[in-house]
């Protein structure tokens, strides 16, 4: 069972990590589904003295940049780990499902092999989002597909909107 820690408590976790875990897209990598990137200031001030394992799950999994938007079908990224909704292009519903969670295993194994405990990720994206992400296109509250699996496998996670 993971544990629910409070902002608090997450953010006290990330000034102690020596090891940080980050969206590719706000350390300045151009990998976004539009092409560009979201460099964060307020992310990499918080980031400062850190080893950062710089991570884009769904290039990494193939998608190419710049890439159709994609959205989750019928739940949240708990339920597409559970084969129970979809990751699906917006406009065409042209199904990643598989990519999404390859990167998601993707991002896990980056976490294993560098020891990661902590990791600061992009909010609402199908992926990273882990307050809020986009589903049968609208945001609703909850964790895409990547932040869902870290959290599951006990890592804590911090928006970029929560620095
Ligand atoms: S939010 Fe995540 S998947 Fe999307 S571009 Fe940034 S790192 Fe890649």
């Amino acid at each position: 069972m993971t544990v629910e820690l409070t902002q608090e408590e997450r953010l006290a976790a990330l000034r102690e990590a020596s090891v940080v875990l980050v969206s590719a897209c706000l350390f300045g990598e151009a990998c976004r589904y539009d092409g560009k990137s979201k460099g964060s200031n307020p992310v990499m001030r918080a980031l400062e003295g850190k080893e950062l394992v710089p991570v884009c799950p769904e290039t990494g999994a193939g998608l190419g940049i710049p890439r159709p938007a994609v959205e989750l079908r019928g739940g949240t990224g708990e339920a597409v780990l559970a084969g129970q909704a979809q990751a699906v292009v917006a406009a065409t519903g042209d199904d990643r499902t598989a990519a999404f969670r390859y990167g998601a295993e993707l991002a896990l194994e980056a976490v294993k092999r560098f020891g990661v405990k902590v990791a600061v990720l992009k909010e609402r994206s199908p992926s990273c989002g882990s307050q809020g992400t986009h589903v049968n296109g609208q945001v609703v509250r909850g964790r895409g597909v990547t932040a869902a699996l870290l959290h599951s496998a006990g890592v804590i996670i911090l928006s970029d909107e929560e620095l």
